[in-house]
């Protein structure tokens, strides 16, 4: 579909209403030739779709809500941010392009990632990062990135470890090590799971560094991983998945979801999650389409309440749209989050336990009934719908007991209540369809490079900042390992 500019193509004289209402102005990229230009987002049919124009690619549009009611109300979501202790480069030709972070950033890292290597031992037709031939980062290098996160965040709260496929990184662990030698508070490793579900030995020296496990696990039929992982994995999925419960690594199921492929197993995926003992959480991220992708059409792509929808329908009346809130510390469309107690067969999503919507909603600042304990209640919510809460941490739980309030007791001491909270987190990462400028200053997920910067994680998939800094590591270590040769002649 091309909108015309001005609603129809006016053969009448008769002015006419546009079709559309327009809703404000922002910045994007063209999705060709990645040139910085204007984009209008407009609602139309209670969709919300993002208009652009390139002086040399023409017109493209891309649905980015399927449902303005939601979309609008998220606004209300939007936290301050809080402003790193320090910048690593300079504002020179504006947002997206002097990343990062430059002190026009609007928000800290509250989750760093360190892309380890860009091998890996999978080839999906779905794969953001584009795995393949690339770089492995030396362990010296990643010490580097860890004291730069150190430096400006001060007190770093989660780093993950990803790639390419960090598993097959040989000094994975010692990367781990360094990062909690630096007292980062939570590490996680992101991982396809062929490794776990194969190599013992690997198995035992990753249990032994317990790091919350981001495990890329995209449904249960094995149709939808030969879709999106080009081979059936799924027995090797769950063969991984119960050598992690065994090994006693908390675990957080992660799914893309696409359009005719999966959005129909989003609510078998919470209640699978919801019925392994291991399992702390699920992640639910419409495709990213940059990297590589199967076909699709910008205008139907999957968004976040889509994903919402999925989820009530599916779970026969255990969900409901109030249980999920969109998250204050990153731009509030793009993420939302739900938690829920978990004791038996008795789960309780917390938005019914306490009004979550109304310590969180920033702008319109409904009145608080204000009990005694509401400062205390607000920043525990504030820690749970937050980019850094980790699922299966003490932390995490520690705050949904606060969240709760003394007057219900959960009953469980923390090192027990944290495997009976169970986080929903629904993420629209940015494509260079969907980039939206207003969403990535305010970004609190950071790549770090090992330059010292820090590359919002959507401007650096989109903008062209992974190209970069893959094609220059990867010339770096090839001349490294010439001139390691040549001394060896
Ligand atoms: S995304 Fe943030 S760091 Fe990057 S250019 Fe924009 S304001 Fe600066
Ligand atoms: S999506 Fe993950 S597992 Fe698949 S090729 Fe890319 S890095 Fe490897
Ligand atoms: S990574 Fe992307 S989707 Fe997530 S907070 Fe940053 S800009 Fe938003």
């Amino acid at each position: 579909m091309q909108r015309t500019p001005h609603g129809s193509s006016g053969q009448s004289r008769a002015k006419q209403d546009a079709d559309y209402i327009f809703h404000e102005l922002t910045r994007s990229i063209c999705p060709e030739c990645k040139r910085v230009i204007d984009a209008q987002v407009i609602i139309q049919d209670n969709r919300v779709y993002m208009r652009k124009r390139c002086p040399e690619h023409g017109w493209t549009e891309a649905l980015i809500s399927s449902d303005a009611q939601m979309y609008v109300d998220s606004v209300k979501f939007n936290k301050p941010g809080t402003i790193p202790l320090e910048f690593s480069t300079q504002v020179d030709e504006g947002c997206p392009l002097d990343c990062g972070l430059c002190p026009e950033h609007k928000q800290h890292l509250c989750l760093a990632l360190i892309e380890v290597n860009t091998g890996c031992n999978l080839n999906c037709p779905v794969c953001f990062a584009n795995a393949g031939l690339g770089y492995s980062l030396t362990l010296d290098q990643v010490e580097e990135m860890l004291d730069r996160f150190v430096e400006i965040e001060g007190d770093p709260e989660v780093v993950q470890f990803s790639g390419g496929e960090p598993t097959i990184h040989p000094q994975l662990l010692d990367m781990v090590q360094a990062a909690r030698d630096r007292g980062i508070r939570q590490v996680m490793v992101n991982t396809n799971g062929v490794r776990i579900a194969r190599d013992d030995r690997f198995l035992e020296d990753l249990a032994r560094m317990e790091p919350v496990v981001y495990f890329q696990f995209d449904g249960l039929r094995p149709e939808t991983y030969r879709t999106l992982r080009g081979e059936d994995l799924l027995d090797i999925k769950l063969k991984a998945l119960e050598r992690m419960e065994k090994a006693g690594l908390d675990v957080v199921l992660v799914a893309a979801v696409e359009r005719g492929v999966n959005l129909d197993e989003v609510g078998a995926l919470v209640e699978f999650g919801l019925e392994c003992p291991g399992v702390r959480g699920v992640v639910l991220q419409p495709v990213t389409h940059v990297g590589r992708h199967i076909a699709f059409d910008p205008l139907e792509r999957v968004t976040i309440p889509d994903v919402i929808h999925g989820i009530v329908d599916q779970t026969l009346g255990r969900f409901v749209l109030e249980d999920f809130v969109p998250v204050p510390c990153c731009f509030p469309t793009c993420q939302v989050n739900s938690y829920v107690f978990v004791d038996g067969d008795n789960v309780v999503p917390l938005p019914r336990m306490l009004d979550v919507e109304q310590y969180l909603d920033y702008i319109t600042n409904r009145a608080l009934p204000k009990p005694p304990n509401a400062a205390d209640v607000q920043k525990a919510l504030e820690g749970l719908w937050s980019a850094s809460a980790v699922a299966g941490t003490e932390s995490t739980a520690g705050q949904f007991q606060c969240a709760c309030g003394p007057g219900m007791d959960l009953g469980y001491e923390l090192s027990h209540l944290k495997d009976h909270v169970f986080q929903i987190a629904i993420k629209d990462f940015l494509d260079a369809y969907t980039f939206n400028v207003k969403q990535v200053m305010k970004c609190c997920v950071g790549v770090l490079v090992p330059d010292g910067r820090a590359i919002p994680f959507c401007a650096y998939n989109s903008v062209g900042y992974r190209e970069q800094v893959r094609r220059q590591l990867a010339v770096e270590q090839a001349t490294a390992r010439r001139t390691a040769g040549s001394r060896e002649v």
